[in-house]
């Protein structure tokens, strides 16, 4: 039974390193032409009215997109200014943050005609709210397990594949069945480029994910982590989060380097931003 629903968590830090780790990557992708297959594995809403009572309740988006989105007249770098008028355009009144996009929104928003997105939600309610969104018509929903499906999906057609891998972590197997995922997808498309998002928690159940990883072979994994907080100062939730991404595009780590350095003063005094090669080439 899954209880997990992002709509808690909408906007937070975590999103903000996701999402625009995402858009860079696409943006580098999209300088080709040929046809690119994304899947989302755990799409979410893909929408998020910041005022419901679900968001309302923790506010994490206050220690998220909010400082950003307070103070984008004054930011200088481009991509993150790029990133933000984009946000601008999912929210009705176009001054007033009271939307926070998903994955699915995110991907949607840079899909061209020859692309194509798979979208897998497996709670029922959230994705009934996914099915609500309008979306190119290139976007499928798929209501159904996105790590179990890769099965019936790999390799796809198109020559180039794009993944988000963003579960919950409800369940502490979830570590392992994401390394599992990422091994399958590797032997089926070397050459897919995939992300991995992860939290880092005190309990350090992460760690299962990056051993995993390590140890199976796969080359060119980069990773980056946002912490707000000092591990030794929270004793539970989150105190960052983490992305890895398989076979990034040439110059990502420069970009969201710059783009980051202006985030994380905004994020709060301890915050700070790392990335390295878990596993070079
Ligand atoms: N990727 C979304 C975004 O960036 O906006 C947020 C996704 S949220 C962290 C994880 C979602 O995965 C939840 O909505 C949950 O219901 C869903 N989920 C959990 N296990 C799943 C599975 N095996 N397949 C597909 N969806 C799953």
């Amino acid at each position: 039974m899954l209880s997990y629903q992002h709509a808690y968590h909408a906007g937070n830090f975590a999103d903000v390193q996701k999402h625009l780790t995402l858009y860079t990557i696409v943006n580098h992708l999209l300088r080709k032409e040929s046809s690119i297959t994304y899947i989302d594995t755990h799409a979410g809403r893909g929408l998020y009215p910041l005022a419901t009572k679900e968001t309302q309740r923790l506010k994490e988006y206050r220690e998220g997109i909010w400082p950003l989105w307070q103070s984008r007249h004054q930011l200088a770098n481009p991509l993150l200014n790029e990133w933000l008028n984009i946000l601008e355009g999912a929210q009705p009144e176009i001054a007033e943050l009271s939307h926070y996009p998903g994955s699915p929104w995110w991907l949607s928003q840079q899909l061209r005609q020859q692309d194509l997105l798979k979208l897998f939600e497996l709670h029922p309610g959230e994705h009934e709210h996914l099915n609500v969104q309008v979306l190119p018509k290139q976007a499928q929903r798929i209501y159904g397990d996105g790590l179990a499906s890769l099965r019936k999906l790999l390799p796809v057609a198109t020559p180039r594949l794009c993944m988000l891998i963003d579960p919950s972590y409800e369940r502490k197997t979830e570590y392992q069945e994401v390394v599992e995922a990422v091994v399958y997808t590797m032997e089926k498309a070397r050459h897919a480029v995939v992300m991995v998002w992860y939290p880092l928690l005190p309990a350090g159940h992460h760690h299962t994910l990056l051993a995993g990883l390590k140890e199976s072979g796969i080359a060119k994994i980069w990773r980056s982590e946002l912490q707000l907080y000092q591990q030794s100062e929270q004793t539970h939730g989150m105190y960052g989060s983490g992305m890895l991404v398989i076979n990034p595009p040439w110059g990502l780590g420069e970009h969201l380097t710059a783009a980051m350095a202006e985030i994380t003063p905004l994020l709060g005094a301890t915050s700070r931003y790392h990335m390295d090669w878990l596993v070079g080439e």
